[in-house]
């Protein structure tokens, strides 16, 4: 690793930290994970207790291909996107793992100071990651960090997110064309649900990896 390299880890670790701390400081489970390695080891180690296992249809979850493992492993897996499945078997898993043991999610931003902020079309990640599952697990990448408030984080997730994710999805929004957000009345719009976490929740194990990487968008 180059000089330049190893500083611009560093920089990011730091940031990484930084959320982790505030993150603690709210009630949460926080880690720093140095490489997207530890995040898959320690999602493994934690779901060992689990038998239902929900996905958030997480890029940066997909992006640790874990799933495999815990299939393996006789976990009942609880993934909506799989693209074989009708709109009715979709939205039956999506309520099922409303009540898992487990639900693996990313998060759109997180603050330094320790908020996590979520946009989402259905609802269904954003409501699962705060009450219903016995256990949530959020992979953060230092890519979805926002150094400033939460109006800050949905912007980020306004500018740097949602355009992406709509032209992923083959969302006819503004902005899967343009890139940019129009704050549009699309019948397609994705923004429709907008959640702060800015505290462990009460009935919730809800533990947060920050991962020293870039994931998901
Ligand atoms: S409000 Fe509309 S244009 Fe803006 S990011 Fe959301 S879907 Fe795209």
């Amino acid at each position: 690793m180059s000089l330049t390299e190893e500083l611009v880890v560093w920089t990011h670790e730091q940031k990484c930290l930084k959320a982790v701390e505030s993150l603690g400081i709210h009630g949460f489970t926080a880690v720093y994970c140095p490489a997207p390695q530890d995040a898959f080891d320690y999602i493994v180690k934690a779901a060992a207790e689990a038998h239902s296992i929900g996905f958030g249809g997480s890029l940066s979850v997909a992006g640790l291909e874990v799933e495999a493992q815990l299939r393996e492993s006789g976990k009942e897996i609880l993934n909506h996107s799989r693209k074989e499945l009708s709109t009715e078997e979709r939205l039956e898993i999506m309520r099922r793992q409303l009540t898992c043991d487990l639900f693996l999610s990313g998060c759109n931003a997180l603050t330094l100071s320790g908020e996590l902020v979520n946009i989402d079309a259905t609802g269904n990640r954003a409501a699962a990651m705060f009450f219903g599952p016995r256990s949530v697990i959020v992979v953060a990448g230092r890519n979805k960090l926002v150094e400033g408030t939460v109006q800050d984080a949905v912007q980020r997730v306004k500018n740097y997110a949602t355009p992406p994710n709509a032209k992923r999805l083959n969302f006819n929004t503004p902005c899967a064309h343009t890139g940019f957000c129009s704050n549009c009345n699309s019948p397609q719009r994705l923004c429709r649900v907008t959640t702060v976490i800015d505290r462990k929740p009460r009935f919730t194990d809800l533990h947060v990896l920050v991962v020293n990487a870039d994931m998901g968008l």
